[in-house]
C-alpha cells in the first residue's frame, strides 16, 4: 500500500519550537509548521492556524499540535471525517510533558503518539481501550501487515474484551508480543495468510505483504493486460493483491507500459539489477514473463533495489502562497529535489527545508529538464518548479520536449506528471473584474523561441477576429522594442479606447494593476513581470464610487 504523508508538528508561538523540534527528529522527513510573526526557524510559515490545521486533515496529514487539546477539537470539529481514513492528529503540551493521542485510534495515532513520546522522555496518554489491555490495535495494525475485514473488529475486541479465547494462526510477531491471550482452540480467531480467505465477526484476517511479483518483460502488455495478468495469477494461486509488497522490475528495462500499475494497483514499484533480488524468496508461480515470489517475513519494500523515480512540473500560481493549489504544496512538499530558475525556487523556500535545491538561471530551460528527468530516473522525487500554470509558456512543454526529442530509455520508467497553477492572466484578470469573459488567446511577445513575423502575424489575425488577448513576456532587458510595435498592429484593428490592463508583481511584492486605453499603452508601462490584457472591441469599463474602474467582457456577443 502507498505510504499516508508524512506528519507534521504545528506550533503557534516561538516557547514550543525547541519541543517541536526535539519530537520531530524521530519522525523522519517530518516538518515544523509556525505561526508566521509568532516564529522562527521553521520549516513553513502560515498565517490562519484554523485554515492550515483543516487543510492538513483534508489532505490526510497526520498533526502533531503543540497547542491545548481544545483548540486541536474546536479547530477540527466542522471537518471530522470517516474514522477509518482519518489521520492521526495529537496534542503536545508545549514544554513536552505530555503527548495526547486525539484522533486516528485505526489509523494508527497511539503508535505516533508512542514515538513522540519516547523521544520527549514521557509516557503517552492513550485512552483506546483495545490498546490499554492488549497492548496493541487491532485495527491499526503495523506496517507490513493489511487488516481484510477492518468491519468486524469492533465487535472481535468486544468479545475479547468480554474474556472470549482466541487462537492465532500464521505468523506474526507483533501478535505474538502483544498481551492477547492467545490459546489453541479459541472460540475466536486470528488469522496470517497470504491467502484470500473470508473474515467474520468471530474471525480477523490479516494480510502480510509478504509477497512480490517480479515482471522481466514490461513491455510484452499494455497496463491493462499487465493488470489481468497480475490479478488472474494471483487469483489463481489464492493469494491476496494486499500481500503483495511491491513490484519489481529489472533496472535495465525501459517498461513504459508499467508505469500506470502502480497507481492502478496502489503499489510501490521497486526497480533492481537483474537476478540479485531471488536469494531470499520462494518461488510461487512464474511464467516467462512474471513470478511470483514470496518471503518468509514481510518485505519493506524500501528494502529491494531503487524507487520508481517521480518527476512533476508544477505551476506556483502567480505569487503568494494562496494561489498555490493544495495538490502543489503537498507535491513540492513530498519531493526530495526541486529544479527551477533561481527566482521561482526562491518562492517555494517555505516549503524546501531538507530538499536538494537545483536552481538555475532562466534560458537554460532545456538543461534544467535534462537534469530533472536524470534526477527522477536515478529514483528521486523531483519537481520542477514553474511560476503560474507550468503549462503556459513555461517547464512542463520544456520537459516533454527534452523527454520527446532525446528519448532516453531510463526516462520511460518515470512516473511523470503535470500539476495546474493558476496563470497570470486569470490573475490579471480577476484583479480587475472579468475582461476574459469572452472568447481571448494568449500570447508571448518574446520573440527569443519565435520569429517576430509569426508573432506579428498572429497578433494581427487575433486583433481581426476581436479576441481579447493576454500579453505574456511583454518586454525585457534585451527586448525593448516589441511592446510598441504590438501595439501599432492592434491600433490598426480596435480603438485606441480598448481597455488595456497592466498587472504587475501580481501576489507579490509590489504588486500593480492600472487600467488604462490602447492608445495610452507604451513601452514603458510594462516590464518582464507584467502581464497585459487587451480588451476585445466589447469589453466595458465599469466606473466605481471610488475612482476605480470594473473591466469585464460580457459573455454575450450582443444580438446576432
Ligand atoms: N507560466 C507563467 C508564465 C511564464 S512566462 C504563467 O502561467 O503565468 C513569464 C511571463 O508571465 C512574464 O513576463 C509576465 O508576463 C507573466 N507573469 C508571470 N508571473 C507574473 C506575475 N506574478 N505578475 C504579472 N505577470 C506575471
Amino acid at each position: 500500500m502507498l505510504a499516508r504523508p508524512t506528519p507534521i508538528a504545528i506550533v503557534l508561538n516561538q516557547l514550543s519550537v525547541p519541543t517541536a523540534r526535539k519530537l520531530i527528529t524521530s519522525i523522519p522527513g517530518a516538518q515544523l509548521y509556525g505561526l508566521a510573526g509568532r516564529t522562527t526557524d521553521v520549516d513553513v510559515s502560515f498565517t490562519n492556524f484554523g485554515d492550515t490545521v483543516r487543510q492538513l486533515y483534508r489532505e490526510g496529514v497526520p498533526i502533531i499540535g503543540l497547542c491545548a487539546a481544545g483548540i486541536l477539537i474546536r479547530t477540527l470539529a466542522s471537518v471530522l471525517t470517516d474514522t477509518k481514513t482519518e489521520p492521526p492528529v495529537i496534542a503536545v503540551a508545549a514544554d513536552g510533558s505530555a503527548v495526547v493521542p486525539l484522533l486516528g485510534g485505526i489509523t494508527g495515532v497511539n503508535e505516533l503518539a508512542e514515538t513522540i513520546a519516547a523521544a520527549l522522555h514521557v509516557r503517552p496518554a492513550i485512552t483506546t481501550t483495545g490498546k490499554i489491555q492488549f497492548n496493541t490495535v487491532l485495527p491499526n495494525p503495523p506496517a507490513g501487515y493489511y487488516l481484510a475485514n477492518p468491519e468486524h473488529v469492533k465487535a472481535f475486541i468486544a468479545d475479547l474484551i468480554a474474556g472470549m479465547s482466541v487462537s492465532l494462526e500464521g505468523a506474526a510477531p507483533w501478535l505474538v508480543a502483544s498481551d492477547i491471550p492467545f490459546s489453541t482452540d479459541g472460540e475466536r480467531q486470528i488469522v496470517v495468510t497470504t491467502r484470500s480467505i473470508a473474515g467474520s465477526p468471530t474471525r480477523l484476517v490479516y494480510h502480510p505483504t509478504s509477497l512480490v511479483v517480479a515482471i522481466e518483460q514490461p513491455d510484452q502488455f499494455t497496463v491493462t493486460e499487465w493488470l489481468e495478468v497480475i490479478t488472474t495469477h494471483l487469483t489463481t494461486a489464492n493469494l491476496t493483491i494486499e500481500s503483495v509488497a511491491c513490484i519489481m522490475l529489472p533496472k535495465s528495462i525501459a517498461g513504459a507500459a508499467i508505469a500506470g500499475i502502480s497507481q492502478h494497483l496502489n503499489l510501490p514499484i521497486r526497480f533492481v539489477e537483474s537476478n540479485h533480488w531471488q536469494s531470499a524468496l520462494t518461488l510461487v508461480g512464474s511464467d516467462p514473463n512474471w513470478t511470483i515470489w514470496s518471503a518468509i517475513e514481510t518485505v519493506d519494500p524500501h528494502s529491494i533495489g531503487q524507487a520508481q523515480g517521480k518527476l512533476t512540473v508544477v505551476g506556483t500560481g502567480p505569487g503568494s502562497a494562496q494561489w498555490m493549489s493544495p495538490q502543489v504544496r503537498q507535491t513540492i512538499l513530498a519531493a526530495t529535489d526541486l529544479v527551477g530558475y533561481h527566482t521561482y525556487l526562491d518562492l517555494v523556500k517555505d516549503l524546501s527545508g531538507g530538499k536538494e535545491c537545483h536552481g538555475s538561471d532562466n534560458r537554460v530551460e532545456l538543461d534544467r529538464s535534462r537534469l530533472a528527468l536524470d534526477l527522477a530516473a536515478s529514483g528521486k522525487n523531483v519537481v520542477v518548479v514553474s511560476s503560474g500554470d507550468p503549462g503556459i509558456f513555461a517547464m512542463a512543454s520544456a520537459v516533454l520536449e527534452v523527454l520527446d526529442t532525446a528519448a532516453n530509455p531510463a526516462w520511460q520508467t518515470i512516473d511523470l506528471q503535470i500539476a495546474p497553477g493558476i496563470s497570470a492572466m486569470q490573475a490579471a484578470a480577476a484583479s480587475v473584474g472579468a475582461p476574459l469573459g469572452h472568447d481571448f488567446c494568449a500570447i508571448s511577445l518574446s520573440d527569443i523561441l519565435k520569429p517576430w513575423e509569426v508573432v506579428a502575424a498572429r497578433i494581427a489575425a487575433v486583433a481581426a477576429a476581436d479576441l481579447a488577448i493576454a500579453f505574456y513576456n511583454p518586454i525585457s532587458s534585451q527586448r525593448s522594442w516589441q511592446l510598441a510595435a504590438a501595439k501599432e498592429i492592434l491600433i490598426k484593428f480596435r480603438s485606441a479606447t480598448t481597455p488595456v490592463i497592466l498587472a504587475r508583481n501580481l501576489g507579490r511584492s509590489g504588486q500593480e494593476v492600472r487600467v488604462i486605453t490602447l492608445g495610452e499603452l507604451v513601452p514603458e508601462s510594462a516590464d518582464m513581470r507584467t502581464v497585459i490584457l487587451i480588451g476585445s472591441s466589447q469589453t466595458k469599463l465599469i466606473p466605481r464610487a471610488d475612482g476605480s474602474n470594473l473591466v469585464y467582457t460580457p459573455r454575450s456577443y450582443g444580438k446576432w
